[in-house]
Order: C-alpha cells, then structure tokens, then sequence
C-alpha cells in the first residue's frame, strides 16, 4: 500500500536523515521502524503524510504519488499519534477526539456520537468525555490520542513513539490494545519506536535503521531474531534474542505428561503409582482441578494431602496459546524444574520437564531452518490479518 523508493531526505544544514531508504509497507499490518536515537525513523514517518518532504525519491501510496493529491486529503487519510498524544489542552477529550470529523463538516452530533464509540473501542470509560487532557493520566491520555487519530476512520496510522513516554506497565497495556484494536480494524500502521522489544511484540514486519538514516534489515520478527543481517543488527537486537525468539514457536508442540498429577484426595494407590524414579515430585491439584503444589510422595497422605507444605508451581503457561518462552519461564522458575501446563480455564492439562522443553525448542529450530516458509508460519499474527483481508475481499466480490 505505501512504497518508500530510494527516499533521501537532507536538511538544509546538510544533515543527510535518510539516505536511498526503499521500503515496501504491506497493507493492513503493522510495520515498525525502529533504530538508535538520530537514525532518521521520525522524519522517515513524517516524509509518509508530507511534514517533510524528500530532497530525492519518491513516495507511493495505493500506486499513486502522495505529491498528486492535495496535502490536505492526504493528511485526513493518515491518522497521527504522537508522543505524549499531543492533545489540544483547551478542549475536553470528547471534542479532541472529534476534532477531524469536524473539519470534515460532520454535526456535531454525529461526530461527538463517534467520539463517544471510540472511547470505548480505546478502553476509556465514557465518563471521562467531558473532561480536559490535564485531568487525565498519561496512559489515558494517549488513548485519547489513539481514539483521535482513529475519528475519521483513515485507512492509515502513522504512530511516532506513542507510548515512550508512560512508565512499562501502563505501556505493556496500551501495546496490546492497540494489537487488539489493530485485529479488529486491520489500518496500515507505520510505528516508530527506538525500543526493540517493543519492536518484536508489534510488528509484522521490522525496519531496522541505522544512523545516517541506512536500512540494516527488513524482515517480520522471528527472521530478525533467528538471522541478524549484521553484527549492529545482532547488537541491537541485544543478548537474549535467542530466548526471545522462543516467544514465535507455540508450547502445542510440548508433550505434557499426566502421570505426576494427581487430586488432592488421592488414595495410596493412586499415589504410589504416579511417584516413579523419572518424576520425584507429584503435582497436586484442587477438586476443579486446578494446581495446589508439588510434594514428594512420601508427604502426600493418602485422601489428606497437607496442601499446606506443598512447593510453590511457580505461574502455569496456557497450553497451546502461550509459547515455548513461556513454558520455559515456567520451568526456570519451578522449584522442580517442570512446567505446570494449564487450559483457559486454569485446570492441568499436564507437566512438562525443562529437559523435554529443552528437546522442543531443538526441534523447532530444526523445522524453522530447514523449512523456507518458517518465518511466516511462526508468527500467527501475519497469518490472521491475511484471512481477514481474504474475508473482506470475498465480502466485497
Ligand atoms: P529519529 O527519529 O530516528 O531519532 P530523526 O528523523 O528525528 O531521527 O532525525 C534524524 C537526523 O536528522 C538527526 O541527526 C537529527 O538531528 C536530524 N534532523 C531532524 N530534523 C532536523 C531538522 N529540521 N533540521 C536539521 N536536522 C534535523
């Protein structure tokens, strides 16, 4: 949908920003350019909706050059989310949100009917409308920001470093609102953040820059991840990309074993027959089935498990949504080393040993090198927006 072909972008100081940058955004996804601080990604963003405009190249959107249509129109295509939302202080969040609605003459009615939707689609409780920017916490504020840029319902969102500036928890929450959001609207959204885990969780497909405004890699996640281009995208990717890559291979693929499990009103027979040389440790569950704790079969009295002297499970991972990473934080983190592997309803499906993870994670690394397609079928999240745009196309038809 948008087409950056070898953008140069100098300053009149002579500061080259962006240097032959070509980049092709796919539709309905959402793109990341990410890179140390300088490396050209905000002016990058801001060539796509014309603050800026290119010394050299150009820049298409649907086939079309942005410089053919008015700079107005194309604006109104774009919503805009910046740091610290950039809200208009002197006016109550209802009407921010309203603001370009009705510059495009809506009633204000109508567009304060949609603001009113928006606040909801965003996470903001409605009683909130009628206040000002300054009465509202950051987090909230930068859903504001969100909801705004979302008014006119632009098939495109340009966001620069939008949730930079709230503290990790709040931030974590207004990330996965936005993959929410982002599932149920499908926009095409050019994110810019300097931080690469941020990076990894939201994109399809990751720009990295480096200073001077050159591209080092574009590729979706897990590529990034598992084939660096380059020892400065190695680096930036930091130490742990490794473990982190483990965050695109799902825990379906562990064997959960059953044997270790057992109610907290077992019988002696029932104990005596899960404990085996293999599993010293048996996982005691609620009458809902549930984790209590692990104890030695020895401690376990038949029919009154002392729930109390059990070990910690440490936090079960949801077996088949969650990933390999976290089974394997679950593991590092179990007194016992085994995982406690639980259903959307928090029952025990199973427990898995850190060393049959360990054999997991081989063998998903083998299928990923040895199968092209692997990059894409790891990340689940490319796949569905590409059912959803194959639904909308058949709707259309
Ligand atoms: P990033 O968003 O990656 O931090 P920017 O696109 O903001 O990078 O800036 C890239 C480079 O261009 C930096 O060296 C910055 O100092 C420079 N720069 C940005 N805006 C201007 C400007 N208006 N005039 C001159 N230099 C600029």
């Amino acid at each position: 949908m948008i087409r950056i072909d070898s953008v140069t972008k100098r300053y009149p100081d002579g500061t080259v920003a962006v240097d032959g940058l070509s980049l092709e955004i796919p539709d309905r996804s959402i793109t990341v350019l990410v890179g140390p601080s300088g490396c050209g990604k905000t002016t990058t963003l801001r060539m796509i909706n014309r603050m800026v405009e290119p010394s050299e190249g150009s820049i298409l959107l649907d086939g079309a050059d942005i410089r053919q249509q008015p700079v107005n129109t194309l604006r109104r295509s774009m919503g805009y989310v910046i740091q610290n939302a950039g809200l208009f202080q002197h006016r109550t969040i209802v009407d921010n949100i309203a603001t370009v609605p009705r510059l495009l003459g809506w009633s204000k009615q109508r567009a304060r009917a949609r603001a009113a939707e928006l606040m909801e689609r965003v996470g903001l409780d409605s009683a909130l409308a009628k206040r000002y920017p300054y009465q509202l916490s950051g987090g909230q504020q930068q859903r504001v920001g969100v909801a705004r840029a979302l008014a006119a319902d632009p098939p495109v969102l340009l966001m620069d470093e939008p949730f930079s500036a709230v503290d990790p928890v709040v931030r974590k929450g207004l990330q996965d609102e936005l993959l929410r959001i982002q599932d149920e609207l499908g926009k095409t959204i050019v994110f810019v953040t300097h931080d690469i885990d941020e990076a990894v969780k939201l994109g399809t497909m990751v720009a990295v820059l480096r200073t001077g405004g050159r591209l080092a890699q574009y590729a979706p996640p897990a590529e990034l991840l598992s084939a660096p281009a380059d020892p400065f995208v190695e680096d930036f990717l930091g130490a742990d990309r490794g473990i982190r890559r483990l965050s695109f291979f799902p825990s379906a693929a562990l064997e959960l074993e059953t044997a270790p499990v057992v109610p907290v009103d077992a019988d002696a027979t029932r104990i005596a027959a899960s404990a085996s040389a293999d599993v010293p440790l048996l996982l005691v569950t609620d009458p809902d089935g549930r984790p209590l704790g692990w104890g030695e079969p020895k401690d376990l009295t038949a029919g009154r498990i002392a729930t109390e002297r059990l070990l910690p499970y440490g936090r079960p991972f949801v077996h088949g949504t969650d990933s390999l990473r976290a089974a394997l934080d679950c593991a590092v983190l179990s007194p016992t080393g085994w995982a406690v592997g639980v259903d959307g309803d928090g029952r025990v499906v199973g427990v898995v040993s850190q060393q049959s993870i360990g054999e997991a994670i081989r063998a998903a690394h083998t299928a990923a090198h040895t199968d092209e397609s692997g990059a894409a079928h790891t990340d689940k999240r490319v796949d569905k927006r590409v059912d959803k745009r194959d639904d909308d196309v058949r709707a259309a038809g």
